[in-house]
């Protein structure tokens, strides 16, 4: 049933108890873990001139470091909880709008369920969901699992 697991990671406390979640089940299939954050473009580009959005988008993050390192921190949370349970991760660092990068990198790579957290980085807790999580689920007909850590 579950042979590709897309675990989305912002690097935040509620996206890593998805993780937990994730590895889990990746665990008991015997299913390849996806590991993926992206970058919001539209968020980092903020203030910057077209050139270096470009650059951006292209991945070239130039000096720029911070943005590489948070996305390595995130993935790597992944890589390290899945490797105490004998889990094999790919990991993954994109450039671009969150929900449409997820959405579609789950229908290219016969993904058979996103893992992800109820909420994110902003940790707003009006909204019911996140807006990257509501949009996802907007977006595909995958099955997601969304992970609530108020209720582990
Ligand atoms: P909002 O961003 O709407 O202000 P939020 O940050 O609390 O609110 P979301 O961004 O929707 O909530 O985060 C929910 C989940 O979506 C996270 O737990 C994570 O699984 C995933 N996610 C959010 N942002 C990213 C990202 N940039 N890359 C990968 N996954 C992400
Ligand atoms: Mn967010």
């Amino acid at each position: 049933m579950y042979e590709h697991i897309l675990i989305p990671t912002d690097g935040s406390d509620t996206a890593n108890v998805a993780v937990e979640h994730a590895v889990d089940l990746a665990a008991k299939y015997g299913a390849q873990l996806h590991a993926l954050y992206v970058v919001d473009i539209d968020a980092v580009s903020f203030g910057l001139g077209t050139e270096q959005v470009d650059r951006i988008t292209q991945g070239n993050f130039g000096e720029m470091t911070e943005l590489q390192e948070k996305a390595e921190r995130a993935t790597g949370t992944v890589v390290s909880t899945a490797a105490e349970h004998d889990v094999d991760v790919h990991e993954e660092v994109r450039v671009g709008t969150p929900h449409k990068v997820i959405a579609d990198y789950a229908e290219d790579n016969e993904v058979d369920v996103i893992v992800m957290g109820s909420h994110g980085r902003s940790g707003v807790r009006r909204a019911l969901l996140g807006s990257v999580t509501e949009r996802v689920l907007r977006s595909t007909h995958i099955p997601v699992f969304v992970v609530d850590e108020r209720r582990e």
